[in-house]
C-alpha cells in the first residue's frame, strides 16, 4: 500500500521533502466487529488547512497530522469491503480519507456517499461539490449578507473556493472583481468564470490604487481568502457597513508576507462587519448547497476549474504548490479512475 507520509512537523512554507512515499501493508478486508470499511482511494484532494496540521501544535480546531502516517485529507474512494450496513462493496463515498492506495477508516459518521452521475465527474465532490464549494456557498450566503447590486471583490479568485465565490456572487446579481497570482489566472476570470474583471496582483506596486481603480465606489463585501497585504488594501477601500468574511489567510503560511496589517482602524468609521468563520459550523446547510450548486452546474450557469495531477507520488508537489500559487484551480491528485 504505497503511502504519503509527514516525515516532521513544520514551520513556515512546506516543503516537498517534509513529505515522503513509503511503502506500508494493509490486508484489502474491513475487519469484522470494526464497523469499518476499506476503500481504495481515487481521487485525493490538496488543500491549504492541511498546512495547520503539519504543525506540531494541540491547540487548533483540529490535531496535528500523526508523523509517518498516511496523512489524511479529503478524498473519494470506492468500497471494496464492509463491515458496516450503510456501506457495500461498489459504493462511492467522499470524505477524510488517507493519501495511499488503500484505506480502511473505522470512523465512517462524517463520509457522504456518493451516488454516480455521469454529467458530474467523481473528482467534483473535493472540489465544487466538496467542503471548497460549500465553504464558498457557506461564507457567501451566511456570512456576507449579500444584496443585489453590490460590489464584491475575492482574494485568491480562480482557486477551490474563490472561483466559486465569484459565480455565487454573479449569480446574485452584484457586480465582481477577483484578484489572483498569474495573467493566466486573470484570463480564466475574465473569460471563463463570468468576473466582471480581475487583476493580477503580482503586477501591481500598489494595491490599494489598483482596488480604486476596480472599485471606484468601494467594496461592499470583500471574500478574504489571503489576508496579508491584500486584506490591508481592502480595509482602505471597504465601503460604510461593509463585509469581510475572513476564510483563510493563505498568504501568512509563508514567511514571505511579514508585512502585517496596519488599516484595521477602518473598520470602525466605515462600520466594517469582519467575521471569520469555519464551513464546518454550517453543515446542516449541505444538502441545500448541493440542490443550488448541482442544478446551477447542469444549467451550465456555473462551471469549475480544476488542476488534476496524476499519482500519489505527485501529492507532496501539488500540496506545495498550493503555497505559491501553481494550481490553476481546484488541486485534485487522480490515484486510480476506479
Ligand atoms: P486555492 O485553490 O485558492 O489555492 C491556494 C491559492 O492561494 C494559490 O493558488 C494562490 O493563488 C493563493 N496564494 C498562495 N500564496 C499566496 C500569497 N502569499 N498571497 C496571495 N495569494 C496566495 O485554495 P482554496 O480555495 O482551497 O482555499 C482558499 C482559502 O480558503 C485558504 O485560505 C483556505 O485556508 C481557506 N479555507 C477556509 C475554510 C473555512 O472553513 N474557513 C475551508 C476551506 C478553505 P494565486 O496564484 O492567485 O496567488
Amino acid at each position: 500500500n504505497k503511502q504519503v507520509v509527514l516525515e516532521r512537523y513544520i514551520e513556515g512554507a512546506p516543503k516537498e521533502t517534509d513529505m515522503a512515499m513509503k511503502m506500508g501493508k494493509i490486508e484489502l478486508k474491513a475487519p469484522k466487529g470494526s464497523g469499518g470499511i476499506l476503500v481504495k482511494n481515487l481521487y485525493l484532494s490538496c488543500d491549504p488547512y492541511m498546512r495547520g496540521r503539519m504543525r506540531d501544535f494541540h491547540g487548533s480546531y483540529i490535531p496535528p497530522f500523526v508523523l509517518s502516517q498516511a496523512i489524511e485529507g479529503f478524498g473519494v474512494a470506492k468500497v471494496l469491503d464492509s463491515d458496516n450496513p450503510d456501506f457495500k462493496p461498489g459504493d462511492f463515498i467522499s470524505g477524510l480519507t488517507g493519501w495511499e492506495e488503500y484505506s480502511l477508516i473505522r470512523s465512517t459518521w462524517q463520509l457522504r456517499k456518493i451516488q454516480p452521475d455521469h454529467s458530474i465527474p467523481l473528482s467534483y465532490h473535493l472540489g465544487l461539490l466538496g467542503m471548497p464549494g460549500f465553504t464558498a456557498y457557506a461564507g457567501f450566503y451566511e456570512i456576507c449578507s449579500p444584496k443585489n447590486g453590490e460590489y464584491v471583490f475575492v482574494s485568491a479568485a480562480s482557486g477551490a473556493v474563490g472561483q466559486l465565490v465569484g459565480q455565487l456572487a454573479k449569480l446574485h446579481g452584484c457586480y465582481v472583481v477577483g484578484s489572483a497570482g498569474s495573467s493566466q489566472k486573470v484570463d480564466l476570470l475574465k473569460n471563463k468564470l463570468g468576473f466582471d474583471e480581475a487583476f493580477n496582483y503580482k503586477e501591481e506596486t500598489d494595491l490599494d490604487a489598483a482596488l480604486k481603480r476596480y472599485f471606484p465606489e468601494g467594496i461592499d463585501i470583500y471574500f478574504d481568502n489571503v489576508g496579508g497585504a491584500i486584506l490591508d488594501a481592502a480595509l482602505l477601500n471597504m465601503r460604510i457597513h461593509g463585509r469581510i468574511a475572513v476564510c483563510g489567510m493563505v498568504s501568512l503560511h509563508s514567511i514571505s508576507d511579514t508585512k502585517g496589517i496596519h488599516n484595521l482602524y477602518c473598520v470602525v468609521p466605515k462600520r466594517i462587519r469582519m467575521q471569520g468563520f469555519l464551513q464546518s459550523d454550517y453543515l446542516q446547510k449541505f444538502p441545500q448547497f448541493l440542490e443550488h450548486v448541482t442544478e446551477n452546474f447542469k444549467h451550465g450557469k456555473i462551471v469549475y476549474i480544476e488542476d488534476m495531477n496524476e499519482g500519489l507520488e505527485t501529492a507532496p508537489a501539488a500540496f506545495v504548490g498550493l503555497f505559491s500559487g501553481r494550481n490553476i484551480g481546484k488541486q485534485v491528485i487522480c490515484v486510480a479512475k476506479d
